[in-house]
């Protein structure tokens, strides 16, 4: 596909395809766009959730609660179809899915079957949304991203193959473009063998950039339900407001430190392509929102604020450390060895902080302190391991280089215990660590003295 015809992908997450009147919002939006041909679909609200829950191996009780729960969402954007008895055949078929995974679940667990059962919420809400088009008239097409989206077999948080992704997409994807929306899955995709694997909670976002970067899109549209990315999580901070354009780097560094507002993966195809990200609220559309691009005019000091929630804090006692060689290199391929990245880090002659990358958690979303992690670590040093710990991430631009950072952010936060601070390795972000009770204090705090 040339780039001189505009094309764009426009993903939709969970409130935008809620339910039955969500998902006409939803379609309108896409309808208005002649140059939107790939529309990406998260499952509808909830669903994954209670998924996640079943492939945790319930009890038959609760296996039939959730079950109800699902069917319940699902039935009613069937309802409230013109012909809805094809349709209902076919999603009747993925609950029967549904209920013999769970069953299965709850004698074994895996990965697999985890991913598995969950991408039946993208393959419900996919199937239903067609539906809504054919039923307005509208030329779509189901495609099973599946066939395109090869990733590695690290089930919960599998890696794409994008040379794969490219090649499959050209010759499997792209000839359909001419003849009819195509509407398909996010989050999830297979591995070599066939089998499902999944992209990580809130994935959707990802998948629609890859898609993006491998169609050559000139546009990446994120709908949500906020209009725009905003100085903090208007949940937290009510008085946050939204940014109008923002730079890669600044809205890559939002996502990574838990602005849920993007999948933390998202901005990566983005940026290598130079595809402009756009974020709007597909309840309110003439709201607007926010561009993410590679320039914005007059960067300022302080863009934004991050919020992580859950953060786990291991403090490494070693002796051997002083004047020893190679402490640093052995934690770090302990580290690797249990397929774990480093977040937060800082270092004194004999000890070490870090802090665990949850971004790498699966879709059940495991912890990443395995005993046998914990257990090698030992071996080499006292370890001390400090849970329910917030990451608070302060984005800007030239953070570094400025003259008084210090004074006017932790100035105000003297009320609170500032367990940890990284500063100084980008000149993006200035991060540092509470007790996870003083979180959104802190950030409101420090919101109504540098954004208000
Ligand atoms: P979706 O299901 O559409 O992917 P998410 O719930 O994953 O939606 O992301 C949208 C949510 O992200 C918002 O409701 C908001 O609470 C949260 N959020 C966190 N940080 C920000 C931010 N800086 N700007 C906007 N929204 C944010
Ligand atoms: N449905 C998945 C989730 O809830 C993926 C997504 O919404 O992006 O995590
Ligand atoms: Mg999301």
């Amino acid at each position: 596909m040339s780039t001189t015809t505009s094309l764009r992908i426009a993903k939709f997450g969970g409130t935008s395809v809620a339910d039955f009147d969500a998902m006409n919002r939803s379609a309108d939006i896409v309808l208005a766009d002649p140059a939107v041909r790939v529309v990406v679909l998260s499952a509808s609200a909830g669903i994954t959730n209670l998924l996640v829950a079943l492939a945790e191996g319930v009890a038959q009780e609760q296996r039939d609660a959730h079950l109800a729960k699902i069917r319940h969402i699902q039935y009613a954007i069937i309802d409230r179809l013109s012909h809805p008895h094809v349709i209902r055949e076919e999603i009747d078929r993925m609950l029967e899915n549904v209920s013999r995974l769970s069953e299965a679940a709850a004698l074994a667990t895996s990965n697999a079957l985890t991913d598995e059962l969950v991408s039946h919420g993208e393959l419900m809400s996919t199937l239903l949304f067609v539906e809504i088009l054919r039923e307005r008239h509208i030329s779509a097409e189901w495609f099973d991203v599946r066939k395109i989206m090869r990733t590695n077999d690290r089930f919960g948080r599998a890696e794409p193959d994008c040379d794969t992704l490219g090649a499959l997409t050209r010759s499997q994807l792209q000839p359909r473009l001419a003849e009819s929306l195509i509407i398909t899955q996010g989050f999830i995709g297979s591995e070599a063998k066939g089998r499902t694997t999944t992209l990580g909670r809130g994935g959707s976002d990802y998948t629609a950039a890859l898609l993006g970067e491998a169609l050559n899109v000139d546009r990446i549209d994120i709908w949500t339900d906020v209009p725009g990315i905003y100085t903090t999580d208007p949940r937290v901070v009510p008085t946050a407001h939204r940014i109008d354009q923002i730079t890669f780097e600044e809205a890559a560094e939002m996502a990574t430190f838990g602005a849920k507002v993007l999948h933390p993966a998202t901005l990566l195809p983005a940026v290598r392509s130079d595809i402009p990200v756009f974020v709007g609220s597909s309840k309110d559309p003439s709201a607007g929102g926010t561009l993410v691009c590679n320039k914005t005019e007059n960067p300022p000091l302080f863009r934004a604020l991050a919020l992580r929630r859950k953060q786990t804090l291991l403090t490494l006692h070693s002796l051997n450390m002083l004047h020893a060689r190679g402490f640093l290199a052995e934690v770090f391929s302990i580290l690797a060895r249990h397929n774990i990245s480093v977040d937060l880090i800082t270092t004194s002659e004999v000890n070490v902080a870090l802090t665990l990358d949850t971004t790498g958690s699966t879709s059940a979303g495991d912890g990443l302190l395995s005993s046998a992690m914990l257990t090698e670590l030992s071996s080499l040093c006292r370890v001390e391991v400090e849970e329910n710990l917030s990451l608070v991430a302060l984005i800007g631009n030239q953070l570094s280089q400025a003259c008084g950072v210090g004074k006017e952010v932790f100035g105000v936060l003297d009320p609170f215990n500032i367990r940890l601070i990284c500063y100084g390795a980008s000149s993006h972000n200035l991060c540092f660590l509470v007790p996870g009770n003083d979180a959104e204090r802190v950030v409101q705090t420090l919101h109504h003295s540098l954004f208000e």
